[in-house]
């Protein structure tokens, strides 16, 4: 490990850009920063309450106009350009989501060439959002139609904020409504450069699209107050959510809720252990565990619970920490201080709780010490009621527990307030099927973990959420269904 990173020179974006018409901001400055140097990635300038006001009724007014929302062709036109205008811009906008989030160059890539095929997914349904006709009779006829809602308030978090837009801002406008986007605060930058790209679109309406910048407290509060937004689509933290849900209570607005997790990694005996261990590395320490779906509990059967716990360690100690830009680097630094020492909070209190196997060893360099790296941890031995085994730690932290039987595995995988994601690994399909059943999460992978498909719903039970985003669910959830009825009897009654 070098002493400093040695990365290419970067001039600090200035946004918006006066071209940047969509986005309204008159408040003040302030910088986004690297998490790996510390260094001003960006400057930009807020939104003040009046421009969120304004940002909704210029939405508002673009939905009134209704070209946009009755014209199917058009949307999928502009939606097919805009995927293809992000894979054409796919090294730029990687290049700025490392520099902004920390995440390492392959998973930015990834991230942007993800978001891509999120977008054309939802552009193909913008032609086919069918209602459908009902025999009602030989005198009346009945047509159910899907419409889209009006304003909808995208608010977005910073851990993979490009694709987390997309599987919002896709369906959302695919569906024919006008959209208001509120980024997270530590990653507008490449929002907004992403955003861009399809306001530069000469077929999208003036209005359709307007991001504001700013706190969540501030301008996030004001998105989510205003009575002429009908939906937000919000992703990010339980706590933060449900106050969303409360104020959105307050006039009976849609609302959509993906949020956080702590998700269970089930390793039976009887699973191909190699590939289980690739599975359980990458579920909990891509992103530094940044990703609501990790398997930040990891399940051994007890058969198994050394002998994977001992290859497991060793694994994790050989991963490599750094530049995320640099090609070789396998965990970048967490997005930011705040969250490093949130996170190291919890190292500490699994230390304290139970057995820390992994974690103290982070390189002491000063390009480590500069950035909010934190060394990858592994924690066994702690009761169940522990904070670090029930709350979302949001870093790479795994927990390890072990279980006796498929009745013990299930019941501990249950112990949770969240729901959103589970893995299991098994030889006996039958089992998978059976655990498969009775764990209560929006999205479970066999034998494998971390696949996503546009076309696959995905969110929440319990505290993870409420709705279903991506897939034919995902673009429902962005209409209001409509019944008309004719009548061609002669006389009324
Ligand atoms: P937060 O809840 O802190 O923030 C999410 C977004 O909400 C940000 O844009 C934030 O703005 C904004 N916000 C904050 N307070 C308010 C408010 N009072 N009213 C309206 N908006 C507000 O989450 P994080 O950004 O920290 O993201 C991490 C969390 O997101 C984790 O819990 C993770 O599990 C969850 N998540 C869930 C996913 C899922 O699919 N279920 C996917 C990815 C992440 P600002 O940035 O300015 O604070």
């Amino acid at each position: 490990m070098t002493d400093t990173f040695v990365r290419p020179d970067w001039t600090p974006l200035d946004l918006p850009r006066a071209e940047q018409s969509f986005c309204v901001t008159n408040g003040d400055r302030f910088d986004t920063t690297d998490p790996t140097t510390g260094e001003v990635v960006a400057s930009l300038t807020a939104s003040t309450l009046e421009d969120v006001a304004g940002a909704v009724e210029r939405a508002r007014a673009a939905f009134g106009r209704r070209g946009w929302r009755n014209d199917g062709q058009v949307r999928c036109r502009v939606l097919f350009r805009y995927a293809e205008a992000l894979r054409a811009n796919r090294e730029r906008l990687a290049e700025l989501l490392t520099r902004e989030q920390g995440k390492t160059l392959a998973e930015s890539r990834n991230e942007i060439e993800g978001s891509a095929d999120m977008v054309e997914f939802y552009a193909g349904l913008a032609r086919s959002t069918y209602g459908r006709a009902i025999p009602v009779g030989d005198d009346a006829h009945s047509v159910i139609l899907r419409e889209p809602l009006g304003v909808v308030g995208v608010i977005t978090p910073w851990n993979w904020p490009v694709v987390l837009l997309m599987r919002a801002l896709a369906p959302a406008l695919a569906a024919g409504n006008t959209v208001v986007v509120k980024p997270a605060s530590l990653t507008p930058a490449v929002t907004v450069e992403c955003l861009a790209l399809l306001a530069a679109d000469p077929d999208l309406p003036e209005g359709v699209l307007t991001c504001v910048l700013g706190s969540g407290a501030v301008v996030g509060d004001a998105l989510v107050t205003n009575r002429h937004v009908e939906m937000i689509a919000f992703t990010g933290e339980s706590g933060t959510g449900i106050n969303v849900l409360k104020q959105a209570a307050n006039d009976l607005r849609k609302v959509s809720l993906e949020l956080g997790g702590k998700s269970p990694n089930i390793v039976f005996a009887d699973a191909d252990l190699d590939k289980a261990l690739d599975g359980a590395v990458n579920a909990a320490f891509t992103t530094s565990g940044q990703i609501c779906t990790a398997g930040s509990r990891l399940l051994l059967e007890d058969s198994i619970y050394e002998d994977f716990l001992a290859r497991l360690t060793e694994r994790v100690r050989a991963l490599r920490l750094g530049d995320p830009l640099d090609p070789t680097t396998q965990m970048g630094p967490v997005v930011s201080r705040s969250q490093q020492t949130s996170v190291n909070g919890y190292v500490e209190l699994g230390r304290a709780e139970g057995k820390l196997l992994v974690g103290d060893d982070l390189d002491d360099t000063e390009a480590l010490r500069q950035g909010c790296y934190v060394a990858p941890a592994i924690v066994t031995d702690l009761p169940r009621s522990s904070r670090v085994v029930q709350e979302e730690i949001f870093g790479p932290v795994l927990v390890v527990q072990r279980f006796s039987g498929e009745a013990e595995a299930i019941e501990i995988a249950e112990d949770s307030q969240f729901g959103l994601a589970a893995g299991i690994w098994t030889s006996d399909l039958n089992r998978a099927w059976r655990v498969g059943r009775a764990v209560s999460s929006g999205t479970i992978w066999i034998n494998t973990y971390h696949h996503f498909y546009p076309e696959a719903e995905v969110g929440g039970f319990r505290q993870s959420g409420l709705g279903r985003q991506q897939g034919l669910e995902g673009i429902h959830e962005f209409t209001e269904t409509k019944h008309l009825n004719f009548d061609s009897k002669s006389t009324l009654f």
